[in-house]
């Protein structure tokens, strides 16, 4: 089996992986990110979950999370230069009640996150379609990852690996105490239906929809529902369905993924 060697190995190129990324290759190392989608974002690109919560004090709505998180809000031409609260933001992408905003082109976030990648691309390379499946542990260290990929598989050593997985698989393959709730949470897939003329009704008749479809035993569960147009003024992103399984389980992943598209 092919072995390569890098400083840094970061699992996973959410917004977390991204960030760790290119800190660590600003930092000087040599890092590698891999990634099992063909683009960075995790979330925000791979479902299309736009939101960025969490960076804002809502009393006084002012950042209290910056560096790369406020970074590439500024790249998107989100966040003003030199943006301190979220009065610097455009109102129309802003959730004053959430203290949070989106973003309203995932495409250009792949695009961004790329070209960042690119731009450091002495100390940082990247090999998205690659999916971490196994861990090396020596003397209490995670000596290397095993990755697949259309190379086959390859053995990666690192002095340093970041599990930024979202799952932890890197961690819990390591053999590191891991928990988790109980019971679990539901699983929700995301979708978007097209041509839909909001009204101020629109909320209240698809909850409407989905209290009748549980009644009527065609839905075991679901949330909200949560309605937002964010990426077009005629297409609905929905976030309803709720499909209690195991995400950490392959088949039970399968099954979850198979019954959250009928329920959508
Ligand atoms: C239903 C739902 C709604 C949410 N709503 C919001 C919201 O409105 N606002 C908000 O701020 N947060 C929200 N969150 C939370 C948000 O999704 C997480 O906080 C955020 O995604 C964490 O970022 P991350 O980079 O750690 O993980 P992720 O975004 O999950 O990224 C993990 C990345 O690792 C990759 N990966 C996973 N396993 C492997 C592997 N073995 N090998 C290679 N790559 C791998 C994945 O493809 C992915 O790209 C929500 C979460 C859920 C589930």
């Amino acid at each position: 089996m092919k072995t390569i060697q890098t400083c840094v190995l970061i699992c996973g190129g959410g917004c977390a992986g991204i960030a760790a990324a290119l800190s660590s290759a600003r930092n000087g190392a040599k890092t590698l990110l891999i990634e099992r989608a063909g683009f960075s974002g995790g979330i925000i690109t791979a479902v299309g979950l736009p939101y960025f919560d969490g960076l804002i004090d809502k009393p006084s709505g002012r950042f209290v999370v910056k560096g790369i998180a406020l970074e590439l809000l500024q790249r998107l031409g989100i966040a003003k230069p030199g943006a301190k609260s979220i009065d610097d933001l455009p109102p129309d992408l802003v959730t004053k009640y959430w203290g949070s905003m989106w973003i309203p082109n995932v495409e250009h976030f792949k695009v961004l996150t790329d070209d960042l990648i690119l731009q450091h691309k002495d100390k940082l390379s990247v090999l998205y379609h690659s999916v971490a499946c196994d861990v090396e542990v020596k003397e209490g260290r995670v000596a290397a990852v095993l990755i697949a990929n259309k190379d086959g598989l390859t053995r990666v050593e690192a002095k340093q690996v970041i599990d930024c997985t979202g799952d932890g698989d890197i961690a819990h393959w390591a053999g590191c105490p891991t928990i988790s709730s109980k019971p679990l949470m539901p699983l929700t897939l995301h979708f978007r239906i097209g041509n839909v003329v909001p009204v101020k009704e629109t909320k209240d008749m698809a909850k409407k929809v989905l209290i009748e479809a549980h009644k009527e035993g065609r839905l075991v569960n679901f949330y909200g529902p949560g309605l937002i147009f964010a990426f077009a003024k005629d297409e609905c992103y929905v976030h309803a369905t709720r499909v209690p399984a195991d995400a950490t389980n392959a088949a039970d992943f399968t099954r979850a993924e198979i019954q959250g598209r009928k329920d959508a």
